[in-house]
């Protein structure tokens, strides 16, 4: 048959326009209404599902469609199939093909389902083509956008400004662990205490005679005063930090914008070629792949429309009292940001950007969320 091609389907473009899915099943024009010679060579060349909302519970007498096998309405699920006589039958979906024909009948099942997963597949690939060009202008406006220079521009001047400070705090916003600090100071109350005890030790070492206290001088139970310092230690918690996305590198927002790009030349590279000789699982991976490239130009953008948050007054002294646990960095709120001061007290100002939550994630979000509604 024309429309065939050597991978045993249909063409794509053949395939793009069929419908394969049929409704009404015993009106299809041509059906024929005797029992099929189970001889013939067959071919599944559609599909029927009848079955009403609620299925069978909530409706126990919705009528079943006639099946060529059994000889009378008994399915609400089946095929629509052609003989190599060109006689077309529909037969129901569960036993009744291999009951019929036997085991050709799965070979013709499974031919069928190859060309249902690739027609979704088309679909979605379809769909993708026609996205791609406002995508593409979508990225480019984002990648050279005054919101990702400024982000670009804010980690730069901290990672100078103290590459240690910034080590220490894009670990805690990566690990999500709070700014904490070990706080330790002379503790006058118990050495007093200590003093106290001393004394009245010494009081009843003197009650002793001459020799009990030489006695006990020789076995080391003479009280001798301790006159080490002697600290209180605890630990101040200032919480989290809030926003600072901007300041992890890896796999940021402008890579992850660069990623939907590979994923379009990909996609293009064999879009240019036509899809009559790439592997379904190809198709479907490329356009995964790309969904997946949208969905995270979209999650790394929800955490950066926090980070104005990191510059808000009350993160920024979180920030300076933590950093004053340290002896070779320190933060100060400053009224353009924030201040990073290094060991040699120079210091760098870090300046303030509103929300850099970029519009455009919406819309590639709102694509990727297409594509995975045309997948199922
Ligand atoms: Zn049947």
């Amino acid at each position: 048959m024309s429309t065939r091609t050597g991978r045993g389907g249909w063409q794509d473009d053949h395939l793009r326009v069929a419908s394969l899915r049929v409704s009404e099943p015993e009106s299809i024009a041509g059906l024929c209404r005797h029992r099929p010679d189970p001889e013939r060579q067959v071919e599944v060349i559609g599909y029927y599902d009848e079955t009403p909302p609620g299925g069978r519970k909530s409706n126990p007498y919705h009528p079943f469609v006639w099946c060529c096998h059994c000889g009378k309405p008994t399915h609400w699920k089946g095929y629509v199939i052609r003989d190599s006589e060109d006689d077309l039958f529909i037969i129901g979906a569960q036993n009744c093909g291999r009951d019929h024909y036997g085991v050709h009948f799965e070979e013709a099942e499974r031919a069928f389902n190859q060309q249902l997963r690739r027609q979704r597949a088309l679909q979605r690939w379809d769909y993708v083509q026609l996205q791609i060009p406002i995508v593409t202008s979508r990225i480019d406006l984002a990648l050279h956008s005054d919101e990702l220079r400024q982000i670009d521009e804010a980690r730069q001047a901290f990672k100078a400004a103290s590459s240690d400070c910034y080590r220490q705090i894009v670990r805690h916003i990566q690990g999500r662990i709070p700014l904490k600090r070990r706080l330790s100071e002379r503790d006058y109350d118990a050495e007093n205490k200590r003093r106290r005890q001393f004394e009245r030790s010494i009081v009843a070492f003197n009650a002793f005679s001459a020799d009990e206290r030489r006695a006990l001088r020789r076995d080391g139970l003479a009280p001798v005063e301790d006159h080490d310092p002697m600290f209180r230690e605890w630990t101040e918690d200032y919480g989290q930090i809030e926003g600072g996305e901007f300041l992890i590198e890896e796999d940021d927002l402008r890579s992850r914008l660069l990623k939907v790009k590979s994923a379009i030349s990909a996609i293009e590279a064999v879009a240019k070629l036509g899809t009559a000789n790439v592997q379904t699982t190809k198709l479907s991976r490329l356009v995964a792949d790309f969904r997946k490239a949208l969905e995270d130009v979209f999650s790394r953008n929800i955490g950066l429309g926090f980070d104005s948050f990191f510059f808000a007054t009350e993160n920024v002294a979180r920030l300076a009292k933590w950093a004053d646990g340290f002896d070779h960095f320190g933060i100060e709120a400053s009224d353009k940001g924030l201040v990073v001061i290094d060991r040699a007290r120079r210091r760098t100002n870090i300046p303030r950007f509103e929300a850099a939550a970029f519009p455009i994630a919406d819309e590639l979000n709102a694509i990727a969320r297409e594509i995975e509604l045309l997948a199922s």
